[in-house]
Parts: C-alpha cells; structure tokens; sequence
C-alpha cells in the first residue's frame, strides 16, 4: 500500500473569507439592499461562509492497493452526486458523476473516485474542464488501462435566467486509454455511464 500525495493539483483553502464578507456586503448594497434590514444582518458573513464551503475541496489520502488478482475489466462507480461553481456567473452546477478506470498496476478504493469529483468541483469552474481534470488526475496518479468520466448538470445560469431552461442537462465525457481506443470497452463504458444517469 503506498500513500500518494495528499495535496491536490487544486487549491483549497484559498478563499478570504474577511474579504468575501467586505465584497459581499458592498454586492448587496450595490444591488439596492437596504443591509440594516434585520434579515440581511447576518447575510455577508452567510455568503463568505457558503462560498468557502463551495471552493475548498477537503484534502484525502488517495490510497491504492497492488493488483494482485489481475482484474483487468471497467470498475465503474455511478451516480456520483457533485455540486459545483460557474465560473462565468458564480451561479451552482450540480448533477451527477460516473467514473470507471481498467486498473494497470495498481486499484484504488472505489470511494476515492467520487472524492476526485469533489475535488475538482469546489472551484470556479465550467463543465468540460472539470470532466477533463478529473480523467487527467486518476491517468497520472493511478497508471490505469483507461479511464472514462461522464458528467451530467443542470446549470442554474441556464435554468434561472438567460434562456430559462428549467431540467436543461448538460453532458460531457472525458475517455482515455483503451476507454477511448477500444471499441468494445468504450461502448460497454458509455451503455454503462447512460444506465446510471437514466436508470
Ligand atoms: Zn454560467
């Protein structure tokens, strides 16, 4: 068993929270607020805390264990919920994640997969780069056979406003390795990605 860095390719913890409370608290009167109402006493502090919360990743040991049995096939875990921040609009993504890798040398605990997802997520960010950044991340850290990630979101700044299309989802996919090259193993991981989303 060997332990890889713990320490991400994002940056958690970055957010100032004193600062985003100011800048808050200057948005709110800048939108007409009157901010000695009573309800919005406690608001900036609110805001800077729900926005820390949505960009800082918390850090985890991606432990991974040696093949020993020479499993070769998809593991494919599904329906990864994640929650994240539009970077054009500070508006939430949310939706749902799959993630399968053929193992190379080595697995990894099938719950740190979804933790690469929120690792990504809890940051400014659009879709195809997070979909992206989290095949890159399992290629480099875990040497596996194939990697496929699957995203599917609703964007708040598509259903709340602009052209206002409530249940609009957006899909991206990210394949590599065999995943990608193979025919068989990239329709078996696509069949597989559209069952959780549908299923
Ligand atoms: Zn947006």
């Amino acid at each position: 068993m060997i332990e890889l860095s713990p320490v991400p390719d994002a940056a958690p913890g970055r957010v100032d929270v004193v600062r985003a409370e100011a800048a808050a608290r200057d948005l709110l009167e800048a939108l007409g607020a009157d901010i000695r109402d009573e309800g919005l006493r406690d608001t900036p502090r609110r805001v800077a805390a729900a926005y820390a919360e949505l960009l800082t990743p918390e850090p985890f040991d991606m432990t991974t264990f040696p093949n020993d049995e020479g499993y070769d096939e998809l593991v494919v875990v599904r329906d990864i919920p994640f929650n994240s921040l539009c970077m054009h609009h500070l508006l939430p993504f949310h939706g749902v994640a799959t993630v399968a890798y053929i193992p190379g040398d080595r697995i990894i605990g099938l719950s740190k997969l979804a933790r690469v997802v929120e690792l990504f997520a809890r940051d400014l960010q659009v879709q195809e780069r997070l979909t992206t950044q989290v095949a890159a991340w399992l290629e480099e850290r875990l040497r596996p056979k194939g990697v496929g990630v699957v995203l599917e979101a609703e964007h708040m700044c598509m259903s709340v406003r602009g052209v206002q299309k409530p249940g609009a989802r957006t899909v991206t996919s990210a394949l590599r390795g065999v995943v990608r090259e193979d025919a068989r193993t990239r329709s078996e991981f696509l069949a597989l990605a559209e069952g959780g989303r549908n299923g």
